[in-house]
């Protein structure tokens, strides 16, 4: 193990490094590298005990490769006729070799160096980890000529910086710890396209000289930009309101649609989420931040079981029975977002499960039977029973021991019947038949107003939406019904 890791850092230029300076165009046009082109040449990757005798060129390696290796990514754009082509051979020996790592690969890229329009084939691993993005960027942003380049390198020996101020940092604001209010991120576009274009100018027209007093300067101001976001991430990180980097991402990968809406709005709301824009998370991790910030609301009969990508599980207890519930977490942060836009009153859990029984979804067949029984209690109390019985032979016109498909009948019979509770009432002659869903809906706001009123209320709704049928209808409509789930 030990011994592994000495060899790993031993390693100074391993093969696809030594390979892509070795295909670089500047290197061979300028002088100052003919010794590392004689070195590269005689090892397939550079070792530290292969130079440990030139201590030079050791160390202008060790200080300098990130840079000539930027610069060799710079010569390199994708061929513009088939960049990729994929090889139709299925066996992995018959595929060509990257020619930066050497491994066989199946796709395969075709990048072209723009000096000497030299074509090599680069595996995706390769493309993706190894040339990175930057591929065409330096190339067309920033160094537009060779000597661009040379200036670059000098540049960036003296001013370290300058590579995170160009590259690592061109995409800095969509990578802050917090979102940043609009005025910060205009004072760091202004400060960063200052530099930019001083250095692209510098680099790319005649000038000799580069402007140290002023870049030294726009450098200072871009240091104090980035830290006073610092002190602006510790005063905030932790507040809810200030949604955490990890919950924007997640953002971004799961609701494109409203990334960018996100975004905006927090930056012109001071960095802060609103209530609006929040109800539109449907992140689980954002939904668990926000139960938890959300002032207390629970009462013993009413509590929140669990976040889901845009839902919340709620569960009522009637007399101790766990009733399981779900509902969509826009309407519950519509309801409880007030306390984001400062808006303080007190709202319960169990208030919005009353005004919004009829989003509240039950969870399981538990729930349902329970909540089903509330209802049919109601209709019991008002002399409606039950007992019907249905006659296999008048459905099916077979008596049952006689039918060979007896089975599969049944099964779709009683999958029928699930759905439908008929009841009879000896103030007339007919049959009155609810579906489960109409007696889900009047039990749930039973459950969750048990008042003399609503009973009144759901009882009035029940009777009127009910299903009137004669005996003979009631057959005719179950074989009507049956045959439609043929
Ligand atoms: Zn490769």
């Amino acid at each position: 193990m030990e011994w592994r890791i000495i060899m790993g850092q031993n390693t100074i230029l391993p093969e696809k490094e030594r390979n892509l300076l070795l295909y670089s165009n500047y290197i061979h046009t300028d002088e100052g590298f003919n010794d590392l082109i004689a070195l590269l040449k005689e090892h397939p990757k550079v070792k530290l005990t292969d130079i440990v005798t030139k201590s030079d060129l050791t160390n202008r390696i060790i200080n300098n490769h990130h840079i000539w290796l930027d610069r060799s990514r710079a010569e390199w754009n994708y061929r513009k006729i088939n960049p990729v082509v994929t090889n139709k051979e299925l066996l992995r020996k018959k595929w060509k070799k990257c020619a930066l790592c050497g491994e066989p690969t199946r796709i395969e890229h075709y990048i072209i160096n723009k000096h000497n329009q030299r074509e090599i084939n680069v595996g995706g691993e390769c493309i993706k980890q190894f040339m990175g993005k930057e591929i065409g960027y330096l190339s067309n942003k920033i160094l537009k000529n060779p000597s661009a380049a040379v200036k670059y390198e000098r540049l960036v020996n003296e001013y370290p910086e300058i590579r995170n101020i160009l590259f690592n940092d061109k995409d800095f604001l969509s990578r802050t710890k917090l979102i940043l209010p609009t005025s910060y991120c205009t004072s760091y576009k202004k400060i960063h396209k200052k530099i930019t274009g001083q250095l692209n100018n510098y680099f790319n027209n005649d000038l000799v000289e580069v402007n140290t007093m002023e870049l030294e300067r726009n450098i200072r101001i871009y240091n104090n930009v980035k830290e006073s976001f610092e002190t602006y991430y510790k005063k905030n990180e932790g507040d809810f309101a200030y949604l955490s980097r990890d919950i924007i991402n997640l953002v971004a990968n799961q609701q494109k649609e409203i990334y960018s809406e996100l975004v905006q709005t927090m930056q012109n709301n001071n960095g802060k989420i609103t209530k609006d824009i929040a109800s539109k998370i449907k992140v689980e991790s954002f939904l668990v931040a926000f139960s938890e910030a959300i002032p207390k609301f629970y009462s013993e009969d009413f509590m929140i079981e669990k976040c889901k990508t845009g839902l919340i599980d709620i569960t009522i207890y009637d007399h101790q029975l766990p009733l399981n519930f779900t509902i969509s977490s826009s309407i519950f942060i519509d309801f409880f977002g007030g306390f984001i836009d400062r808006d303080n009153k007190k709202r319960k859990l169990k208030h919005f499960c009353k005004i919004n029984y009829s989003s509240l979804q039950t969870r399981d067949t538990k729930t349902n039977e329970i909540i089903k029984n509330k209802a049919i209690d109601l209709l019991n109390s008002q002399g409606y029973t039950s007992n019907y019985e249905l006659s296999y032979r008048d459905i099916y016109g077979i008596s049952p021991e006689k039918d060979p498909q007896f089975d599969k009948k049944k099964y779709r019979l009683e999958n029928l019947l699930d759905n439908l509770s008929i009841f009879r009432v000896s103030s007339d002659q007919k049959l009155h038949v609810w579906t489960s869903s109409q007696l889900l809906k009047s039990g749930k706001e039973l459950v969750l107003n048990n008042d003399e009123v609503t009973k009144r209320e759901v009882l009035k709704k029940l009777l009127k939406d009910t299903n009137l049928f004669d005996q003979k209808d009631l057959y005719t409509y179950i074989n009507n019904e049956l045959e439609l789930k043929k």
